[in-house]
């Protein structure tokens, strides 16, 4: 399965502005945006004076959305051929098709520290799909769906200390966790007030109508 194999700081950098890429790290003083918020390479720190034209703005911000959520060129053209097709605000809908993938669903219930942690657990077949494994970071979460990490995985080390830090994190209004059963689940789609995402998603949506 493609992933990107860029050091994850040096995208943050590139676009500007945290996507809290790398879990715990992005909170102390060690994050590169904070050390060196200039993008990255020779010319870095003079590109904020260049001016930019409305295709670029539309491009970083495309990129930006596909970059915090871990999605390839591919796959995030899908999502808004998709969101198009559906009935309501195409950047609403978008955004909601990110947000309910799975792994994005196992980090905003606080098992992973961020979404590229989220992504593996999920690939090495650390969580269930209503009782059934499932190893598709993008499999698209359904209402109602509970997600729960899986038995032999809770004892594990690693998950003692994930659902340690998981007790401390409060989980987003849409979302429901249950940390007896260690599992949770979407109770309704997110409206786009409550989806942080610091996105202006109607930038992308021209970025693909051109
Ligand atoms: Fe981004 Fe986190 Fe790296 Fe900071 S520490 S630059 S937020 S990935």
């Amino acid at each position: 399965m493609a992933r990107y194999s860029d050091p994850v700081c040096r995208i943050c950098r590139r676009e500007g502005l945290k996507l809290y890429l790398k879990g715990e790290r992005c909170y102390t003083d060690k994050c590169a945006i904070d050390r060196r918020g200039y993008a990255p390479g020779q010319h870095g720190q003079t590109q904020g004076r260049k001016r930019t034209s409305e295709y670029g703005l539309q491009l970083r911000e495309k990129q930006k959305a596909r970059k915090m959520y871990g999605v390839l060129e591919k796959q995030f053209r899908a999502y808004y051929d998709e969101a198009a097709r559906r009935k309501g605000i195409t950047g609403d809908t978008l955004l909601q098709l990110l947000e309910t993938r799975l792994d994005n669903v196992v980090y905003r219930l606080g098992f992973a520290a961020s979404r590229p942690e989220a992504r593996q657990l999920v690939k090495h077949g650390h969580f269930e799909v209503n009782g059934r494994r499932v190893d598709i970071p993008s499999y698209q979460v359904r209402i109602g769906e509970l997600v729960s990490v899986r038995e032999k995985s809770a004892t594990s080390p690693k998950f003692k200390e994930l659902l340690e830090a998981a007790e401390g994190k409060t989980v987003l209004s849409w979302l429901e966790r249950d940390m007896v059963t260690r599992s949770g689940k979407a109770t309704r789609l997110p409206a786009r007030e409550e989806i942080d995402a610091p996105v202006t998603e109607q930038l992308i949506i021209e970025y693909y109508s051109r």
